[in-house]
């Protein structure tokens, strides 16, 4: 359950000051969304996987429409709202850094009673934080009542309840996130201890090229990642939390689920893009 967003993407020389203008390449237009990206990378590793989540009855509706679809993710839960879908505009300087505004368009309007309890009849219901908290709030607590396992990446970062963090299992956080989290940054260990005390019932943090530490009952885990070549690291986050889904829904421990995530995460930086970088068989995983 989540965001579906276009990604509008332009290179630039450099960024325009407050009212300059500068010229920039071709503009390239991808399928995205935190939502739709995990929705997409569990349903190409071959999980039966359906998106909750509100697009536009716009062109971009349309291309976001045809890539879950392509995927295999059943669109009978993705709601249309009259109006723009959402966007990501994006701009890419030489350096390859991005700055992004999101537009959140239709994922805004996506709303407590949109929950579908159907939902509850999923094995694992995973959330971001890129629709609103509410709306996050109400299905969660919904997915957990009729025993759906809770996954919630806090992403983009910011302050829960506690009591939607006690319904976690696990949280899924990268390195800034724990840190904000935490009010500091702290040893990856630590921090996942720490987090742990927080309340939820289990906790990954995602440590880019090294991989993955999990926190449970029964200790702390690290998951070393496959080392490849990173060419481009956009949506890494999405794909390792949808492998991490797809091995809990059948059953593995966290350290273990944990263990397929990384080599997920690890094929989806090895090519450009979000979606498109995304793995379709365990046989393109880099071990
Ligand atoms: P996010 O994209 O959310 O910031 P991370 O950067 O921690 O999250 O990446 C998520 C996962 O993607 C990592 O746990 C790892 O499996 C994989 N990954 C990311 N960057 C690399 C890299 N440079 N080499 C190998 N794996 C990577």
């Amino acid at each position: 359950m989540g965001s579906v967003n276009a990604d509008l993407v332009v290179s630039v020389d450099r960024r325009p000051a407050p009212g300059e203008t500068v010229l920039g390449s071709d503009l390239a237009t991808y399928p995205g969304g935190k939502g739709a990206n995990q929705a997409v990378a569990a349903a190409r590793l071959g999980a039966r996987t359906a998106i909750l989540g509100r697009i536009g009855d716009d062109g971009h509706g349309d291309l976001l429409r045809a890539a879950l679809s392509e995927a295999g993710v059943d669109l009978g839960h993705l709601l249309v709202t009259p109006g723009p879908s959402g966007v990501a505009l994006i701009t890419l300087d030489p350096d390859g850094d991005n700055s992004i505004i999101v537009s959140p368009g239709a994922n805004a309007r996506l709303a407590p009673s949109d929950v579908d309890a159907e939902l509850l009849s999923a094995a694992v219901v995973s959330f971001q934080l890129e629709i609103p908290l509410p709306t996050v709030e109400a299905a969660a607590r919904a997915a957990d009542a009729g025993g759906a396992r809770v996954v919630l990446n806090l992403s983009p970062a910011r302050a829960v309840p506690d009591d939607l963090l006690a319904l976690c299992d696990p949280l899924v956080v990268n390195e800034h996130e724990a840190a904000y989290l935490l009010g500091a940054g702290d040893e990856p260990e630590a921090m996942a201890t720490a987090l742990l005390a927080r309340g939820p019932r289990s906790v990954v943090i995602t440590l880019g090229a090294e991989g993955a530490l999990t926190a449970d009952a029964t200790g702390v885990t690290a998951v070393p990642s496959p080392k490849v070549e990173a060419v481009d690291t956009t949506g890494a986050g999405d794909a390792f939390t949808a492998a991490l889904c797809l091995r809990l829904a059948r059953g593995d421990t966290l350290a273990d689920a944990a263990r397929y995530a990384v080599r997920v995460g690890a094929a989806a930086v090895r090519k450009p893009g979000a979606q498109s970088s995304y793995p379709a068989t365990d046989e393109d995983l880099p071990v």
